[in-house]
């Protein structure tokens, strides 16, 4: 909605400059988001102001003009062209205090923070100090409770299968078992999707995994006896020390184990169809629902639909991985 449809429509706020940060782990989708805000808030008459190195960039006044122009040949790059940081500062009261202040002097009136759940906290954060923040998904982790998409999962996932076909060729040749682990510290979304997609025969992930490292063992050597030749384990990286798995694997079944882990690969490269779509629209919403009077709120994808929702509400809710995907997948792991 351009600023004179939602003037039009009776809702609009008084809101002159806008700025955008990202912030936290970069994701590939980001700069489509920067675009969608920057164009965005284009159209509406707005100015832009582009903070670099989040929130640290914040901190240190790091901000510059941006127009159309300076989204211009960005959408089909990974990372962020804004930069992005992790600010100890900011998980401080002080620091918080005087992020918000800074906005107010620079007369910043709403403040979209593209980034993970850290940074919504951030963002929160600010809000209570009275600043108005829109917050966007960016993190490869698909962690985030309030909404079913996050920008930069679609394209690390799709990396992350590559990478894990890659390996399964060698293993197969040199009849191996490979454990390969995936990014997700606290979260085993792109474990549970690769293992149902890479046909792995375990999956291990921080939601589900017992630590019953024997378990694993007893079903690879009943798997072997029976024939089969090729053992793929999924490990998200959370569970920690695949390397140390698989000695302890090797040692007990006799079947020649290696770990590879994927690791920052996951993170870069040029973003997917659906994460450059999915980003510039909730890049363009988050302008939108700053210039039709929304205050703190976040950007979602919920049951096949763009929507939004209060910050505060969107970071009480748990996160879980999707149940009926981790039954299926224990099916199909044979
Ligand atoms: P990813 O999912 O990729 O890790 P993230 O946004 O969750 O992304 P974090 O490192 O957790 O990444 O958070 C990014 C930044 O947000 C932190 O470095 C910090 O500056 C700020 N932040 C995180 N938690 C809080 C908090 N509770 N209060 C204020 N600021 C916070």
């Amino acid at each position: 909605m351009t600023r004179r449809m939602a003037f039009l429509k009776g809702k609009t706020a008084d809101i002159k400059t806008i700025a955008v940060l990202t912030s936290g782990g970069d994701a590939p989708g980001m700069n489509a988001a920067i675009r969608g805000v920057v164009r965005t808030a284009v159209v509406n008459g707005l100015k832009v102001k582009g903070i670099r190195r989040g929130y640290t960039g914040l901190l240190e006044e790091d901000f510059v003009d941006m127009d159309a122009r300076s989204t211009s040949d960005i959408i089909q790059h990974g990372g962020t062209i804004l930069y992005t940081a992790r600010c100890a500062e900011m998980m401080h009261d002080e620091g918080v205090a005087r992020a918000a202040e800074i906005l107010k002097k620079n007369n910043i009136d709403g403040l979209v923070v593209i980034g993970g759940d850290g940074s919504y906290r951030g963002a929160r954060a600010l809000a209570e100090k009275g600043a108005n923040v829109v917050g966007v998904p960016g993190t490869i982790d698909l962690d985030i409770a309030c909404t079913d998409y996050t920008i930069g999962f679609d394209t690390a996932l799709n990396t992350a299968m590559e990478c894990i076909d890659r390996v399964r060729d060698t293993s197969a040749s040199h009849e191996r078992c490979s454990i390969i682990e995936v990014m997700g510290r606290k979260a085993g979304h792109i474990a549970l999707w690769c293992g149902i997609a890479n046909g792995a025969e375990e999956i291990l992930i921080p939601e589900r995994y017992d630590y019953e490292e024997q378990a694993i063992i007893d079903r690879i050597a009943l798997r072997k006896r029976l024939g089969k030749r090729l053992h793929i384990i999924i490990n998200a990286e959370g569970i920690g020390d695949s390397n140390g798995m698989a000695k302890r694997i090797e040692e007990a079944t006799g079947l020649e184990t290696r770990a590879t882990i994927i690791g920052y690969i996951q993170r870069g490269g040029s973003p997917t169809c659906r994460d450059r779509v999915f980003a510039s629209v909730m890049g363009s919403k988050a302008v939108d629902i700053l210039v039709s009077g929304g205050k703190n709120r976040v950007v979602c994808y919920r049951e096949g639909k763009f929507t939004d929702m209060d910050i505060f509400e969107a970071l009480e809710m748990q996160k879980d991985i999707d149940n009926s995907l981790w039954e299926i997948s224990r099916k199909l792991c044979r």
